[in-house]
């Protein structure tokens, strides 16, 4: 964990911001920090995400460049900082394994976690590893997303569905899918995502061999 942010003292806000970032975005920033001021937190910790669970037959861009793109998009934020604790965890990195590892950091003791994603990801949540556990030790923020309604979280389970905090945010249009697609097509990615990161794809050639989609 870079020493970005300041010290966490008992009961203070942590945000957790986790995603595969491939690669992180604009509105992957917009949602932290407007997660940031919406709860009061501290300090937003991006996680990327070391082996996706559920990209297990996706071919990702390796856990160390997408870590660099995050640290390169987050740079310039005091209250933003980024963990290598799925990058450097072996095997799947499942979300209840990081809350309770980051639980256990003294930095962190006593607290307060609200877990940050889009709405779209949090619609899967079901299919998570220990999804009740994870209710328990975080706030749990869906943040929305361009296209899909808040509506849809009326089809997950109630008990699930009443701890799960909907942020509205700005919608900006931008995807990493829609990011990897364009850097495939020679296509400009200019004010989607920070110029480091855009120059770090460029000069790395990532994604203009990409046929996963
Ligand atoms: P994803 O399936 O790639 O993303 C689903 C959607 O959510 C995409 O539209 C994505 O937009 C958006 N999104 C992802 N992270 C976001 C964020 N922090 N803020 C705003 N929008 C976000 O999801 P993912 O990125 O792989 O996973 C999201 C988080 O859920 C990760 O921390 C992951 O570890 C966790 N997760 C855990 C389990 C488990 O424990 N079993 C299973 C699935 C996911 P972009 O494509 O533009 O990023």
């Amino acid at each position: 964990m870079n020493n970005r942010a300041a010290e966490s003292p008992d009961g203070i806000k942590i945000g957790i911001m986790g995603g595969t970032f491939d690669p992180i975005h604009y509105g992957h920033l917009l949602a932290a920090d407007e997660a940031h001021a919406a709860f009061g937190l501290s300090e937003v910790i991006f996680i990327p995400s070391g082996h996706p669970p559920h990209k297990a037959n996706k071919k990702l861009t390796s856990p160390e460049d997408r870590y660099l793109m995050t640290e390169l998009a987050t740079v310039d934020c005091p209250y933003f900082s980024v963990s290598r604790v799925e990058i450097d965890r072996q095997g799947s990195s499942y979300t209840i394994d990081t809350l309770r590892a980051l639980r256990a950091m003294p930095k962190y003791a006593g607290a307060q976690f609200y877990f940050i994603t889009g709405l779209d990801a949090v619609l899967d949540i079901v299919s998570w590893k220990n999804p009740e556990e994870i209710m328990t030790m975080c706030r749990f923020v869906a943040v929305s997303r361009y296209g899909y309604s808040p509506k849809k979280m009326e089809e997950l389970p109630e008990e699930l569905r009443t701890k799960i905090i909907p942020l509205e945010i700005p919608l900006l249009a931008i995807s990493s899918t829609e990011l990897r697609e364009r850097a495939r097509n020679g296509r400009s990615i200019r004010f989607m995502v920070p110029p480091a990161v855009e120059k770090f794809i460029r000069k790395k050639s990532l994604y203009r061999n990409n046929t996963e989609e």
